[in-house]
């Protein structure tokens, strides 16, 4: 209805907007934060929602903001909402939705964008973009508004095709027009949709949970793996229940640490290679058969024949593949419920002579490790900075642990013990570098928690200008650049010019002044005993600190652990 329409009726009636209509219906479904930067069109709207008493936190690029909002999803099973300007800023935004919807974490883009008529024609709109078109095949659904009285119904169905069946990135687009529209007020607020039971129950047949039961309980040498998808359940305590009963080793994968404490006695964390050789029976718990698990075939699963049950909550996930011979579609919290009624009380637990042999491998390789991790040497190699970072998460449980990098990354995964759920968040299925600052920016608004971001210094780089959002909202968030002086490591030589290396930095970069340049914490540390004094600092105050701590730049090797998927030429240089 327009302006005139409503002048005309001669009554004095209330009008409401499409800016009111969106925020109005935000709140309605209990959205609480906003990850965004502003900009044309929606400017006014994130002021407008940060007055009608929405936060909104304003970041420094739109990935940063988008990743935020994906791991706010993730943390707390409601849509992460990320708020980017047009084109431009739609596709910075673009890589946290792709990356949010290959990781299974709910969010909501939303985007303004041009004029429908103008970009249609192709007749060159300010920032002229078919956004829509471009982000469809990125997402799980994407939708448009064009009318005031739909926000209401969009925003619902945004939501609901976000949290339900397996989660992902929605995109919603919202050309500026929409947001002047007016309409009376009262039919506004009846159109506004409070989205009833978003991510409904899916009851697993009994007829999967009896066959897998019976493949489980056929095992000599069972195998459970849990996923971030168990993780994101939020049913800790029946999955620790499970565990338990059933007595089988298990495996987590990297955002499922702390699922179990890693130093729980059927951890097989530390016998990685030895469980998923030696296994005949594994039972996957939200974690896809994915490259992160060498797709459930080769080397890595030796040649002990295998038996695969998998819960998911997608069903096309089952033979992605490698036969699944019992394949169990529900929703975790459901599908665990229902193992624990049919497994009983006196469920039989695995045999003896495979728990001594994970146990013996376990301790094996942890008596290895030790030493390394408590070397004071300086500059740091990888393990004696990690050494110390993994006895401040033992002191301190409930920080969140934020990690990326290469090496930075794999050795952290395997030193770090984590002892509660959702406590580490790190590069998940791609592996991609960038989710550092926006990751912790959104675990300490969402959570309350103290933050350790442990960063290489080239994954840094990524999103190191949000260290401006992180002394702005002056949140507790600790990094920890491992700086090696570049990529990988810092010691490449360019023999063929004068041009640096493509994988070397400036060396003895400070990129504690980075935070001091916002009124933030920054120290270089050069030891693992100055790197504990500076963490332990960082947590005690409270603020804003970033540690530059100075690696051997000759620790490190190409691509981490997966330097197996590069590419080799087999071209002779003349
Ligand atoms: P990881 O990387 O930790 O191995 P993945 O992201 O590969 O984990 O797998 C997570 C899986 O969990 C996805 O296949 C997803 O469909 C599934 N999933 C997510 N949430 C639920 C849920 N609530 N119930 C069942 N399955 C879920
Ligand atoms: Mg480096």
């Amino acid at each position: 209805m327009s302006d005139a329409s409503v002048a005309h009726s001669g009554e004095d009636r209330e009008l409401t907007d499409g800016f009111h209509l969106v925020i109005d219906a935000l709140k309605l479904n209990g959205v609480k934060t906003i990850y965004n930067v502003p900009g044309i069109p929606i400017t006014d709207l994130g002021r407008m929602a940060q007055a009608a008493g929405i936060r909104v936190i304003s970041f420094r690029h739109e990935q940063h903001a988008g990743n935020a909002a994906a791991i706010a999803g993730y943390l707390t099973k409601q849509p992460g909402i990320c708020l980017t300007v047009s084109a431009p800023g739609f596709l910075n935004g673009l890589t946290a939705l792709a990356n949010a919807t290959t990781n299974c974490f709910p969010m909501i883009l939303i985007s303004g964008s041009s004029e429908r008529e103008i970009v249609d024609l192709q007749q060159g709109d300010y920032e002229e973009m078919d956004q829509l078109a471009i982000a469809k095949p990125l997402c799980k659904a994407a939708f448009r508004i064009l009318h005031a009285a739909d926000i209401g119904i969009g925003i619902a169905r945004a939501i609901r095709a976000a949290v339900s069946g397996r989660p992902g990135g929605v995109y919603l687009d919202l050309p500026a027009k929409l947001f002047s529209q007016v309409m009376d007020a009262e039919q506004g607020a009846k159109s506004l949709v409070k989205v009833i039971d978003a991510a409904p129950a899916q009851i697993p047949a009994a007829a999967s949970i009896k066959r897998a039961l019976d493949v489980l309980k056929s095992a000599q040498r069972p195998l459970v793996i849990l996923g971030k998808g168990a993780a994101y359940a939020q049913v800790d305590a029946s999955i620790r229940e499970f565990i338990e009963t059933s007595g089988v080793p298990f495996l987590q994968m990297s955002m499922a640490k702390g699922l179990l404490p890693d130093t729980h006695p059927q951890s097989a964390g530390a016998a990685r290679s030895t469980v998923l050789k030696e296994s005949d029976v594994v039972m996957l718990i939200g974690a896809r058969l994915n490259w992160l698990l060498s797709h459930g075939k080769g080397k890595t699963w030796g040649d002990a024949p295998k038996k695969f049950i998998q819960i998911d909550i997608e069903p096309k996930e089952m033979d992605s593949n490698v036969e699944i011979v019992a394949p169990v579609v529900g929703d975790i919290g459901s599908c665990v419920t229902a193992f624990l009624q049919g497994m009983g009380t006196n469920w039989p637990k695995p045999p003896a002579a495979w728990m001594d042999m994970v146990a013996a491998k376990r301790d094996e390789n942890i008596a290895k490790m030790a030493p390394r991790l408590m070397n004071n040497k300086s500059p740091m190699d990888f393990h004696g900075a990690l050494g110390v970072l993994r006895s401040v998460i033992k002191d301190h449980p409930d920080m969140i642990l934020v990690n990326e990098g290469a090496n930075t990354l794999d050795l952290a995964r395997g030193v770090i013990d984590m002892y509660q759920p959702r406590k580490r968040l790190d590069v998940g299925t791609w592996g991609v570098m960038g989710i550092g600052m926006g990751f912790s920016i959104a675990a300490a608004i969402e959570t309350g928690k103290p933050v350790l971001a442990v960063e290489g210094d080239s994954a840094f780089g990524f999103s190191g200008m949000e260290v401006e959002t992180i002394c702005r909202y002056n949140l507790p968030i600790c990094i920890v650049v491992f700086n090696n002086n570049g990529i990988y490591r810092g010691t490449d030589v360019n023999t063929n010019g004068t041009d640096p290396a493509t994988t070397v930095f400036v060396k003895d970069s400070r990129y504690d002044l980075m935070m001091q340049a916002f009124g933030g914490v920054g120290v270089t540390a050069t030891s693992p005993s100055e790197l504990l004094t500076a963490v332990k600092a960082a947590i005690e105050s409270g603020q804003p600190t970033l540690i530059n701590a100075v690696i051997d730049p000759s620790s490190g090797t190409e691509s981490g652990r997966i330097g197996n998927l590069n590419p080799q030429s087999v071209v002779k240089k003349k």
